[in-house]
């Protein structure tokens, strides 16, 4: 059979017209598989992100942890109670060596500054249900009462939390031997103030590190058991010279400095039964600062402290005189100011998967009392709600390290800014 040329044309025409139709149609195909199988990794992708994120969530939140708490002074009270308002605590255990008699009676008051007031209140603190007194935006209360405060709310705390105040016990090796298995506490806070050992009981290096912060003090104490013993508001007067000339001592006039002002910075604070007094002036090598550093007779700084007591007292109470002068106890000499931190204020104990802070004067102590001391617990706590939410919800050892990694970092970063204007907010100003 002959085809002409002109057909055999047409028909590869045709062909080469089919087969691109073919082509087409198979790309297309390509085309559409390529997009569905896009389309069902994104979406199985998007599935995968949602439920992980969700079972992540659900894991967040349902995340509990057990807390022990050692030690209920101020600081200890207070970090219960942001454990519990963390919440992701099942169960809180508050532990104190005293009873609660003698946790309760101590003289000293404690003066609450603006920056913990506010931490305080956002704690859910009633300033308006506590007896205390207001002075300055401070707040100044007894230290029992505050320590009774805290006990109530947690006792209130009850129904959301599993809560446990151990008080007349003491932490030792043998309390922890006896922890149940399933009890034990993925957080230790340890908040037994500036005598406690119980970081030697967790193996936790009892070594700090001693810094200067740039200033000359000395306290004294009175106590007078006829006297009221309400909150009362501290005094603070500034730019105290003394006449010492009796000791061959010149009252020279210091340069003018513009960071603070010179001269001596008094504070008398406590209640009128407790009276305590602060005296502080910055590092300097004036000859009436090298005289009150040296000297030997202790009847001195006795003497600066009666006069000064008698000139800056409030009008309410009485004077001291000779006869009551003895009930006054104060430091010999100037000393040199200086703040003590441990160099290990969190760690992780492997075996145990427990995760240790320690908090209050039991991590920063200061070798002089400022009358706001209990403001450097403060300071620690603001950092702990984080940590325990972080150790909580916590996947793995890492995580459980990055968020005592960030506590110790806080921890550090407190007792620095301290050094730097803490002895000011708290003397200076
Ligand atoms: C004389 C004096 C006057 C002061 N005046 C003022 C003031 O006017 N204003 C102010 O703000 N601050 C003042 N302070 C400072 C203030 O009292 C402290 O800052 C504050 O008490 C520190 O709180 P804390 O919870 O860290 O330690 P603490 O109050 O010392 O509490 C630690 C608790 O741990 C318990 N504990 C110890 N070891 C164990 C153990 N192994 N097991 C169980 N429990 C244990 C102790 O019994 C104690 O109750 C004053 C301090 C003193 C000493």
């Amino acid at each position: 059979m002959l085809i002409s040329s002109h057909s055999m044309d047409g028909l590869q025409t045709e062909n080469t017209g089919l087969n691109s139709i073919n082509n087409e149609n198979t790309e297309e195909q390509y085309r559409a598989l390529a997009y569905d199988t896009a389309l069902s990794t994104l979406v199985a992708v998007v599935f995968y992100v949602v439920v992980k994120v969700s079972l992540d969530g659900i894991r967040q939140w349902r995340a509990r942890i057990s807390v022990l708490i050692v030690g209920s002074g101020p600081v200890g009270l207070t970090a219960a109670l942001v454990a519990v308002r963390s919440g992701k605590v099942l169960k809180l255990t508050l532990l104190d060596e005293r009873y609660r008699t003698a946790l309760l009676c101590r003289p000293q008051q404690i003066a609450l500054d603006p920056r913990s007031v506010e931490f305080l209140l956002e704690l859910g603190v009633d300033f308006d249900n506590m007896e205390g007194c207001w002075h300055n935006e401070h707040f100044f209360t007894k230290i029992g009462v505050f320590q009774e405060y805290l006990l109530s709310i947690l006792e209130q705390k009850r129904q959301k939390v599993e809560i446990k105040v151990q008080l007349g016990t003491k932490f030792t090796e043998e309390y922890l031997r006896k922890i149940p298995g399933s009890d034990w506490p993925r957080v230790i806070v340890v908040a037994d103030g500036s005598c406690g050992d119980s970081c030697s009981v967790l193996g936790i290096s009892s070594d700090y590190t001693v810094e200067s912060c740039h200033a000359y003090g000395a306290n004294a104490t009175i106590e007078r058991l006829d006297q009221r013993q309400v909150p009362t508001p501290e005094i603070r007067a500034h730019s105290l010279f003394f006449d010492l000339s009796a000791y061959g001592v010149e009252a020279l006039r210091e340069p003018k400095s513009s960071a603070v002002k010179p001269g001596f910075h008094l504070k008398i604070y406590g209640t009128f039964r407790n009276r305590y007094m602060a005296l502080v002036c910055p590092a300097s090598d004036t000859k009436m600062v090298r005289f009150l550093r040296h000297t030997a007779n202790s009847s001195i700084m006795k003497n600066i402290f009666h006069q000064s007591f008698n000139a800056y007292k409030t009008d309410i109470e009485p004077r001291l005189n000779d006869l009551t002068l003895h009930r006054m106890q104060c430091s010999r000499r100037l000393f040199d100011i200086q703040l003590s931190h441990r160099r290990v204020s969190a760690a992780y104990i492997e075996g145990d998967n427990v995760s240790v802070t320690v908090e209050g004067e039991a991590v920063r102590v200061l070798n002089f009392d400022t009358g706001c001391g209990v403001n450097l617990g403060m300071r620690g706590l603001e950092s702990l709600g984080t940590f325990i939410y972080h150790t909580a919800t916590a996947v793995d050892q890492n995580d459980m390290l990055e968020a005592l990694s960030a506590k110790i970092q806080h921890s550090r970063q407190v007792a620095e800014t301290f050094r730097q204007t803490g002895l000011a907010h708290t003397m200076f100003e």
